[in-house]
């Protein structure tokens, strides 16, 4: 290779050649489990087990390394998997600080499983820098959590100056960019140490994969422990999986960059429907953390948003329940467009308001998820 590719360039291709063997242009599927050793007892093609060395990973991995401008990634089963294993690399007594919105299923690992195996977690508006500065403890704090746009109010926070409040008290900062994805942003050239990825969602974008990823800075003892926890513990995705995610990234661009258009467009009209008592988009001039996003996103805002919808939760709901077109299902960054009444998932712990439904916005034509959206919003009002 001697020019660099544009990240473009580099999806499309998923960073794989032509196999050597037979000359086919898409990545075989290797389904073997272990590998040849060589007389000498050695692994001279450097595969021993497919816990830890399967080939279908590659292309995935490397794909996610050169998108997110790493020196490594790592494929989990679940983007679960791949949290939780940058919290098992700390040790018992360290001290972590959290977003206070994030992902509920990784809220809910925290306050259980991960308080009880000994970490210390503060969980925090990471939106908010006084907030984060106050609740660091110099020393004790390993570990700055921040994901942006935050799961499912789209908080943005402000990475460059996260990466300076961690590294000043001798932390590291992880960012779930899962919303963001590389198209929009890329968290290690703001300062970040790690990002993170549920690839179920846009990576894969076909919401027939369950995978995620870990993409580090550097290759230091940190990211050696990570990976120990991904290989001894084996949470891996198995290598249909990460084939199907290599296929899906190879139009990672073409999708995220339309369904940020479309959710913009829808953004702003739903701004002035009159059975919409808010909309949270980043994209939205009004939004706080607007400016912080138009710094640190580039090329769109994204293609998650939620709404607020006059009259509380049973209009929400009867909103959601006349909807045609969109799907009314969790997850989000499919090629279709979802609808959800998140706070009903979440349970009566979840802090979000019960009037929300959040949308993914898939890449069917604008005009037909707003017509049925705003059928659905007519109709909720009416009934
Ligand atoms: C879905 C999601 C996760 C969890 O990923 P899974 O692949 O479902 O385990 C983590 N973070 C964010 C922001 C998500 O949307």
């Amino acid at each position: 290779m001697s020019n660099p590719r544009r990240p473009e360039t580099v999806a499309a291709h998923a960073a794989s050649h032509p196999d050597p063997l037979t000359g086919a242009v898409i990545p075989p599927l290797h389904l073997s489990t272990t590998y040849e050793r060589d007389e000498d007892l050695g692994y001279g093609r450097g595969r021993c087990y497919a816990r830890a060395d399967n080939p279908s990973f590659d292309a995935a991995a490397a794909t996610l390394d050169g998108l997110e401008g790493g020196t490594g990634t790592l494929l989990f089963a679940s983007g679960m998997a791949a949290a939780t294993a940058v919290f098992q690399a700390l040790a018992p007594g360290d001290h972590v600080v959290v977003g206070r919105v994030m992902y509920w299923a990784l809220r809910a690992w925290l306050t259980g499983a991960a308080s009880r195996w000994g970490l210390t977690v503060s969980f925090v508006d990471t939106a908010d820098l006084d907030a984060v500065r106050a609740a660091l403890r110099p020393g004790q704090t390993k570990l700055i959590w921040a994901e942006t746009p935050a799961n499912p109010l789209w908080t943005v926070s402000d990475i460059a100056a996260l990466a300076e409040l961690a590294h000043a008290a001798g932390a590291r900062l992880a960012v779930d960019s899962t919303a963001a994805t590389p198209v929009l942003t890329r968290p290690l050239s703001l300062g970040a140490d790690l990002v993170v990825h549920s690839a179920s969602k846009y990576l894969n974008g076909h919401s027939d994969v369950i995978a995620g990823t870990v993409t580090a800075a550097r290759a230091d003892e940190f990211w050696a422990a990570i990976k120990a926890v991904q290989v001894q513990q084996g949470g891996v995705p198995g290598a249909f999986e990460a084939w199907l995610l290599q296929r899906g990234l190879r139009t990672l661009f073409l999708r995220v960059r339309a369904q940020s258009a479309s959710a913009l467009t829808l953004a702003e009209r739903l701004s002035a429907h009159p059975a919409v008592a808010a909309v949270l988009y980043p994209g939205l001039p009004d939004f706080p953390g607007h400016e912080i996003a138009a710094r640190q996103m580039n090329g769109g805002f994204g293609g998650m948003l939620s709404i607020r919808v006059k009259g509380g939760r049973e209009r929400a709901i009867a909103t959601a329940a006349r909807v045609e077109l969109w799907r009314r299902a969790t997850s989000l960054g499919g090629v279709e467009s979802l609808i959800e009444h998140r706070a009903s998932i979440e349970g009566p712990t979840s802090p979000v308001p019960d009037d929300l439904l959040r949308l993914s916005v898939g890449i069917e034509a604008v005009e037909d998820l707003w017509t049925d959206l705003a059928t659905a919003l007519d109709a909720a009002t009416l009934a």
